[in-house]
């Protein structure tokens, strides 16, 4: 399925695209992006389904949306293959997202009435009253990272809220988008709340030219601040913008030097690099306790297991595409060449397409700091002369997702927990670890403090303040006329 308008499967008018499995090199995915022409009908039925959307009881669109949930959970295993195939996810992570999109609907719901409810307080004339109000249609873009479950972060609580949504799902990752679409038909959902339009960035930019009240978009910084810029002078557009971080994780203070290699390296390598909260850059103590540490994490970046998504026990699998792994290779040469010193290299591996092994490069000698994000599983380490100095490092960024600390000392979290400037801060625990149950997103580059996940629900509505009196009493005011 191309596009999805008004409840039907069309194909598309615009140019044709197609999607190769970064581990197989087979073709999953073979379609037509949206034309313009099709972009701008989505958008009008979104808007024409908006106002009774809107009205429909909140009961009414719970209802609906567990029934989505259902539908989700029932074809679970298919959402799970179609993302691994698309983007080379290992399937035990694939099945996890797939899990996490179905448990989505629960989580919103109770995020939306703790956050986005009704209120009312008795006052001296009658009462004050709060109530929430959707903003539109919302366009939501997705990243391939996690094309079901982060596109599904951003179109459940907008629809809870009243919203009706257009989305365009990543275009290296387009499998899972039809599958959600038939769900939300199956979950019998109004034809027009949701409507999809596949394609790459001339799909994306005709989606911004159109009639839209708001963007929620979960992708690069890059595009994020393109995005920002474009909207520029129109705050009637309601922007949540979810972007990456250049990660660092601390390691100070612990007996346990397996434990936090093992906490480190999965910070590091999990999902092949590709998550947004993954740790980019580790600081540690100067001395032997540091150098214990990075050779244990060496030694795990060596041992992981690589390989397709459907190979027994593998823990991560290939990046994203061929151009992800030359991508990854390039940043390496970069960092090399600014004087980083490689503990191990990142390698295409023999068996070719977006398969990649985990790398590990020192940059405590190096002349210059590259503050980017490489998408990817590679692991820069840092050494400092006190915890002070671990911090500074640390902050040295012009990113704020995720960072974490790996510590026996709680007086050290105590000061982290102050001084670090991350959205999602972590102690002993992998900086990639994050709940459904609490917002996500952070200061810095990383997004336009419009957290994400139990947080939502604030976006995806505005609040509505009002004093009600039962009936029109006459005033009075100093000076003002009996
Ligand atoms: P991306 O920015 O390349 O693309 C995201 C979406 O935007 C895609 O649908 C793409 O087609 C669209 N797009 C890109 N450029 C566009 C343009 N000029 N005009 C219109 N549309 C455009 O991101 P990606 O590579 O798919 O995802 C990886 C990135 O997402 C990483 O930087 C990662 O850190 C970030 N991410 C952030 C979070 C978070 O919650 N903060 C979560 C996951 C991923």
């Amino acid at each position: 399925m191309d596009v999805f308008i008004n409840g039907l499967g069309q194909k598309g008018e615009g140019d044709a695209f197609s999607k190769t499995c970064p581990a197989s090199g087979a073709r999953v995915w073979s379609g037509h992006a949206a034309s313009q022409r099709q972009v701008i009908k989505a958008v009008a039925s979104a808007r024409e389904s908006f106002s009774e959307w809107a009205r429909t009881p909140l009961s009414e669109r719970i209802d609906i949306l567990k029934a989505y949930g259902a539908a989700l959970s029932s074809r679970a295993e298919e959402i799970a293959l179609a993302i691994s195939r698309d983007m080379g996810k290992a399937l035990w992570e694939s099945r996890a997202e797939a899990g996490a999109m179905a448990a989505k609907i629960g989580l919103s719901i109770q995020a939306q009435a703790e956050r986005a409810g009704e209120m009312s307080k008795q006052a001296a004339f009658g009462r004050l009253e709060l109530a929430h109000r959707p903003h539109g249609v919302m366009a939501v873009f997705g990243p391939f990272n996690f094309p079901g479950h982060l596109p599904n972060g951003h179109i459940v609580p907008a629809l809870l809220a009243g919203n009706t949504c257009v989305f365009k799902p990543s275009e290296l990752a387009p499998s899972v988008a039809p599958i959600m679409m038939e769900a939300f038909q199956s979950a019998g959902l109004p034809a027009g709340v949701v409507n999809m339009v596949q394609g790459g960035r001339e799909t994306g930019a005709a989606l911004l030219e159109a009639d839209i009240n708001g963007l929620l978009f979960t992708g690069s910084a890059q595009t994020g601040v393109f995005f920002h810029k474009y909207f520029a002078g129109r705050p009637n557009i309601l922007l949540a913008l979810e972007m990456g971080g250049n990660n660092p994780l601390i390691i100070w203070d612990t007996q346990n030097i397996e434990a936090a290699a093992d906490i480190a390296a999965q910070s590091a390598f999990l999902t092949t690099g590709q998550r947004c909260s993954c740790a980019r850059r580790l600081i540690l103590p100067e001395g032997g306790r540091g150098d214990q540490i990075v050779e244990a994490i060496v030694a795990r970046a060596k041992a992981l297991k690589i390989g397709a998504y459907d190979e027994a026990d593998i823990f991560m699998g290939p990046l994203v595409s061929e151009q992800a792994a030359e991508a990854a290779i390039d940043f390496q040469m970069k960092l090399s060449k600014a004087g980083g010193k490689s503990l191990r290299r990142l390698k295409r591996l023999e068996r070719g397409g977006g398969f990649v092994s985990a790398g590990v490069i020192d940059m405590s000698g190096a002349r210059e700091r590259i503050d980017e994000e490489l998408f990817g599983p590679f692991l820069q380490i840092y050494r400092a002369d006190s915890f002070e100095q671990a911090i500074r490092h640390a902050n040295d960024t012009r990113f704020g997702l995720s960072a974490g600390l790996i510590s026996d000392n709680e007086a050290l979290w105590d000061e982290a927990r102050l001084s670090l400037r991350a959205g999602i801060l972590n102690f002993n625990r992998p900086t990639a670890g994050a709940s459904g149950a609490q917002p996500f997103g952070g200061p810095g580059l990383s997004g336009n403090f419009r957290p994400g996940a139990y947080y939502a629900a604030d976006y995806c509505a505005w609040p509505q303040a009002s004093q009600i009196a039962d009936a029109p009493e006459r005033l009075s005011a100093q000076g003002f006329p009996k």
